[in-house]
């Protein structure tokens, strides 16, 4: 139970990481708030925390929508009265070539994948500061580190939230709130749906465990850093790819 009584946000949490996260942080201990824009999504995920034992808050909500996350957060407030932890994990790809790549495209990640993390952590920095306690993690990729083809878009906003991990570090650190990344490989979700079987099988080679990652893989790492075994880690950036970028 390591996050025992811990008011952790996490968003994208109807699926994939998100949802294995909000599972893991059940598991520990943690009151669990779950964000995403699908409705049905958060109710089933909301359910499958409480089946677990777990105190659980569902909002079905856009990230880019700030009014909304300042609602958010202060119905949380209300009801649990501290948030402890958030966890910026949705994030979306819409993957062209440089030269093919519309204005729209360019964005609409940046709009989820960059302002909403900013929006998200922005809506929580105070009260974490207030209570001299917090942690925030982000959602990088190795993408954001080492680029990948067809990823201009993603690849930036990946690299940007290493950028907003660094600078709250800082900032935030000396009020006793700790900010990391994580930067997972490929992980087996259905945000690699659109990517081609061939370039899957490419990937698995790649990696020294000849293996993608699993979700609950994300989620363990996600919940060490939420915890206080986690407490000297700050400014970090943690990547969980099988030794993909040896
Ligand atoms: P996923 O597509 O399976 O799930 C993302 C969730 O975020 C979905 O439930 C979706 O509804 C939600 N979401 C999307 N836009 C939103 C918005 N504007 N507001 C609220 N919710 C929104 O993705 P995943 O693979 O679980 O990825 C989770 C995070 O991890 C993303 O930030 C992704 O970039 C990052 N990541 C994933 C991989 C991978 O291989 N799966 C690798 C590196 C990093």
């Amino acid at each position: 139970m390591r996050l025992k009584n811990k008011v952790s946000i996490i968003t994208g949490a109807a699926q994939g990481i998100g949802l294995a996260t909000a599972l893991k942080f059940a598991d520990e201990g943690a009151i669990v708030i779950v964000c995403d824009l699908k409705a049905e999504g958060v109710k089933a995920a909301v359910a499958a925390v409480q089946a677990r034992g777990a105190q659980a808050l569902g909002f079905a909500l856009n990230v880019t929508d700030r009014p909304a996350l300042d609602a958010m957060v202060a119905a949380v407030k209300e009801k649990f009265g501290r948030v402890d932890v958030l966890v910026n994990n949705a994030g979306i790809t819409k993957d062209a070539r440089l030269v093919k790549m519309t204005e729209a495209q360019f964005d609409a990640v940046v709009d989820v994948n960059l302002r909403g993390v900013f929006h998200a952590s922005q809506a929580v920095a105070d009260t974490m500061c207030a209570q001299g306690a917090g942690v925030i993690l982000n959602a990088s990729s190795v993408v954001g580190i080492y680029g990948n083809f067809g990823q201009t878009n993603y690849a930036a906003t990946k690299f940007g939230v290493i950028g907003f991990t660094k600078t709250w570090s800082r900032e935030l650190g000396p009020k006793g709130v700790r900010c990391n990344a994580v930067a997972p490989g490929f992980v087996e979700t259905p945000i690699l749906a659109t990517v081609p079987d061939k370039v899957l099988d490419h990937m698995r080679e790649q990696v020294p465990l000849h293996r993608l990652g699993k979700p609950e893989e994300i989620a363990n790492v996600y919940a060490f850093l939420a915890s206080d075994e986690a407490s000297y880690i700050n400014g970090a950036v943690i990547e969980v790819s099988g030794g993909m970028t040896v």
